[in-house]
C-alpha cells in the first residue's frame, strides 16, 4: 500500500478485525488522536476473550462477578461507547471477516454477518489492524470426543457467555495459567470442581518464583486464584495429566495419571475420578489465517506468531497487529500493544514516515511508558512460557481407535499408517492421504496433534505448532454462493461508510 491515502484530504479510515482487549485499545487510541476506525468482531458484543460479556437478553445481574480487571474493562468500554456515540468508531459485531485483500487504495475485507453467515460484505480501509487475538490448543486422548470434554476456554466462555455451566461435577486439566481462572470461575459459579490436573510439575513451576517476586501484581494474582482454589477444596494434582475419559452417552469419569520427568505414566499412579464434564486445554496458539493471507511476516518455531516492529507494524506496509495474534502474553499485554498501535495508526495518518515514539519524545513520556510496560509483561509472559508446555510423550497415549480428526473421522490408526505404510513425511501428505485437517475447520483444531503423531513417527520433538494449518485463504468456511457473487460488481466508491452485499 502507498503512503498516499494516508496523506490525502480524507480523515484516515481504520479498520481493526478484533474488539478483545488490542482491537478495542487501538481503535481507541486511534479515535482520541482523529482517526475514524471501524472495528469488526465475530462476537455478538465488544469484549474478546477475556471481556466476554453475556449475551444482553440474559439480563446477567452481577457479570462482574465472572470477570477479573472489571474497572479496567469498565473505563476502556465508556471511552470506546463515547468515540461510538461521537461517530469515531462504528462496531460491528457478528460479523466474521472471511478474507482480507490488498487492493490499490488499502484494504479491503469480507465478512459473513450473523449467525446464519449466509451474506457477506465488504469493509475498504486505508490502514488494517488485525487483533484477531488465540485460539485453544487442542491434544487428543482416548474419549475425548464425548459429550461433556469441553475445552478449558469453551467452559469459561459458556459461563461469561451464556451464564450457564458444561456441567455440576467439573475436572480441570491440561496445561497453563488459563487452568486457574478457569477452575476458581467455575466453582465461583457453584460447580464442583472435583480436581484440577496440571501437567506441568511442581519443580518446573518453581522456576518461575524469581519470575513472580519481581512481578507483584502477578504474583498477588496469582496467589488470588490460590485462595480461591483453596477456599473451594480444590485438589490440584502437578506433573498429572488425564489419560483417558469414559462413558457411555456422556462422559462419566476420568483417569488421571502421574507423568516422570520424560512426560510418561508413572506405572501404578492412575486413579479414577467420576465427574459428569471435563474442561481440558493445553495452551493457546496465535490467530494467523489473516494475516498469513496477506503476506506477513511470522516468527517463532514452535508457536509461530505475527512479526510486528516497535510501533506494532507487521512486515506489510498498512498493517499493525496487536494482541496475542502476535504472540501469547495475556490481556494487560493485549492492551498496551493495542495502545501503542493506534498511536502509531495515528501518526502514520499525518505521513508514511511519521511514527508515534519519534513525536512523542518532544511532547510527553507516554510512548517511554508504555513502551517499557511492553517489555515487562512481555519478559513476564516469555517466563510463563517456558515453564508451561503440553506433556512431552503425549503421542503415545493416543490409541489407534482414537479420532484425530474430528470433522473428517480420521483416527490415529489412519495417520499412522500414512507415516508407516506409505511413507508420508509431512502434514501436507498425511493430509491427502488420510483427509484429517479437510473437514469444516481446515485443521485448527487437529492441526497440533497431527504435528505431533509425524514428528513422533519422524523421530523429532512433537511440535506444538498448528503447521497443518499454516496458509490457507480463507480465515473460515464460505458459502459458495458468497464466492460466486464477489465476480459481481464491487462494492462502489471506498469508504467505510460503504458496505457492500456480496450476497
Ligand atoms: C478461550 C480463551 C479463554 C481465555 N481466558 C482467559 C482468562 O480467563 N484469563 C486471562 O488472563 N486470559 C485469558 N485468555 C487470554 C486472554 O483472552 C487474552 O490475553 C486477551 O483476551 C487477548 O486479547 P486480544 O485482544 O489479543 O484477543 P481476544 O480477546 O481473543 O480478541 C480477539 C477477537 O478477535 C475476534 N476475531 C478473531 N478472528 C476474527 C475474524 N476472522 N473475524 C472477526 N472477528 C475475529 C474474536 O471474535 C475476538 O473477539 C483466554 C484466551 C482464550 C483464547
Amino acid at each position: 500500500m502507498s503512503g498516499a491515502a494516508a496523506k490525502s484530504d480524507k480523515a484516515l479510515r481504520l479498520a481493526v478485525v478484533g474488539a478483545g482487549p488490542a482491537g478495542l485499545a487501538a481503535a481507541v487510541a486511534a479515535a482520541d488522536a482523529g482517526v475514524t476506525a471501524t472495528v469488526i468482531d465475530a462476537g455478538s458484543s465488544a469484549g474478546g476473550q477475556f471481556y466476554r460479556q453475556p449475551a444482553a437478553r440474559l439480563r446477567a445481574r452481577a457479570p462482574r462477578r465472572l470477570h477479573h480487571s472489571w474497572r479496567t474493562w469498565r473505563g476502556l468500554k465508556s471511552r470506546f461507547d463515547r468515540h461510538v456515540a461521537a461517530g469515531r468508531i462504528r462496531l460491528l459485531a457478528d460479523h466474521h471477516v472471511w478474507i482480507a485483500e490488498r487492493v490499490a487504495a488499502g484494504y479491503r475485507l469480507h465478512a459473513l454477518v450473523g449467525p446464519e453467515q449466509r451474506r457477506s460484505v465488504a469493509v475498504d480501509a486505508d490502514a488494517l489492524l488485525l487483533a484477531t487475538g488465540a485460539y485453544e490448543r487442542v491434544l487428543p486422548f482416548p474419549g475425548w470426543t464425548l459429550p461433556g470434554v469441553v475445552t478449558a476456554g469453551g467452559a469459561q466462555a459458556m459461563l461469561k457467555g451464556s451464564v450457564v455451566l458444561p456441567g455440576r461435577e467439573v475436572v480441570v486439566a491440561g496445561t497453563g495459567p488459563l487452568l486457574l481462572p478457569v477452575a476458581a470461575g467455575l466453582a465461583d459459579a457453584g460447580a464442583q470442581v472435583k480436581a484440577l490436573i496440571e501437567s506441568t510439575s511442581r519443580r518446573a513451576l518453581a522456576r518461575l518464583v524469581p519470575t513472580l517476586a519481581a512481578h507483584p501484581d502477578k504474583l498477588a494474582e496469582a496467589a488470588g486464584y490460590g485462595a480461591r482454589l483453596a477456599a473451594h477444596r480444590i485438589a490440584v494434582k502437578y506433573g498429572h495429566a488425564v489419560i483417558a475419559a469414559h462413558g457411555e452417552e456422556r462422559v462419566e469419569a476420568v483417569t488421571v495419571a502421574a507423568l516422570d520427568a520424560a512426560g510418561r505414566v508413572r506405572p501404578g499412579s492412575e486413579t479414577r475420578i467420576t465427574c459428569d464434564s471435563l474442561a481440558i486445554g493445553h495452551g493457546l496458539l496465535p490467530h494467523l489465517d489473516l494475516a498469513l493471507t496477506l503476506g506477513a511476516r511470522t516468527e517463532g518455531d514452535s508457536v509461530p506468531a505475527v512479526w510486528v516492529d516497535s510501533e506494532q507494524r507487521t512486515s506489510v506496509p498498512g498493517l499493525w497487529a496487536a494482541g496475542e495474534t502476535t504472540g501469547i502474553g495475556g490481556a494487560a499485554l493485549a492492551l498496551v500493544e493495542g495502545e501503542i498501535a493506534g498511536r502509531s495508526i495515528a501518526a502514520w495518518s499525518q505521513g508514511p514516515q511519521r511514527a508515534w515514539q519519534d513525536e512523542d519524545h518532544a511532547r510527553s513520556p507516554a510512548w517511554t511508558h508504555a513502551e517499557q510496560k511492553r517489555r515487562r509483561l512481555g519478559a513476564f509472559f516469555a517466563a510463563v512460557d517456558a515453564v508451561y508446555s503440553p506433556p512431552a510423550a503425549w503421542t503415545e497415549r493416543v490409541a489407534a481407535d482414537t479420532v484425530v480428526c474430528r470433522c473428517e473421522e480420521v483416527e490415529a490408526g489412519a495417520i499412522r499408517g500414512a507415516l508407516e505404510e506409505y511413507g508420508a513425511t509431512d502434514l501436507r501428505t498425511v493430509k491427502l492421504l488420510t483427509r484429517a485437517g479437510m473437514g469444516w475447520c481446515q485443521g485448527r483444531v487437529c492441526g497440533p496433534a497431527v504435528s505431533g503423531l509425524v514428528a513422533e513417527h519422524c523421530g523429532g520433538r512433537p511440535k506444538a505448532a498448528a503447521s497443518v494449518t499454516a496458509q490457507r485463504p480463507f480465515a473460515r468456511p464460505v458459502p459458495l454462493g458468497v464466492l460466486a457473487g464477489l465476480d459481481q460488481p464491487g462494492p462502489g466508491p471506498a469508504g467505510h461508510e460503504e458496505e457492500s452485499n456480496n450476497e
